[in-house]
């Protein structure tokens, strides 16, 4: 069975992360959406809100199981026996980072691979942080979050 962690704070999830998930839904047997609470992010939304938005955009969804955890993001793959790290990939900045970051996981537990996928063009602007900005100001934000957020964000 292939299972593959996808990290991330999801603050909150926006389209870009589901076009990932959904296309990688073709890849892995399971995919745990995995909030990492060690993060120093400042977050706008609770855990418990980040986790019912997730909920709320799998609901039924068998291949999919929405959790949090502590400490090292490989240390957590080994304890649900996940062998793939899933990130999305928007930019070379994106992918200075994630390099960086894959290198040292692999170093640390080499039996867990990191699996990149490259965003949709369309959604290669947007991200967390822009549809925070835009929600504290104001704006209309139903295009950048999964359809079923929609009424709840
Ligand atoms: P983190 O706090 O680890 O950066 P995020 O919730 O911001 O977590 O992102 C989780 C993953 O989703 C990362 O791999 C990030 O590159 C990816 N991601 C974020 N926005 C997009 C997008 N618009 N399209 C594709 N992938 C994205």
């Amino acid at each position: 069975m292939k299972i593959a962690l996808f990290p991330g704070s999801f603050d909150p999830i926006t389209i870009g992360h589901f076009d990932i998930l959904e296309r990688a839904k073709l890849l892995f047997d399971k995919i745990y959406i995995g909030i990492g609470k060690n993060s120093t992010k400042q977050c706008m939304f609770s855990l418990e809100e980040r986790l019912q938005f997730l909920h709320t955009c799998f609901k039924g969804d068998e291949k999919i199981v929405i959790t949090q955890y502590d400490g090292l993001t490989v240390n957590y793959c080994l304890e649900i026996d996940a062998h793939f790290i899933l990130r999305g990939l928007r930019s070379d900045t994106d992918f200075e980072y994630e390099k960086n970051i894959a290198q040292i996981n692999k170093e640390m537990v080499p039996s867990v691979e990191t699996v990149f996928m490259v965003c949709n063009p369309a959604y290669s602007a947007v991200s967390s942080t822009i549809v925070k900005d835009i929600k504290r100001n104001g704006g209309d934000i139903s295009r950048y979050i999964p359809k079923p957020l929609s009424r709840i964000l």
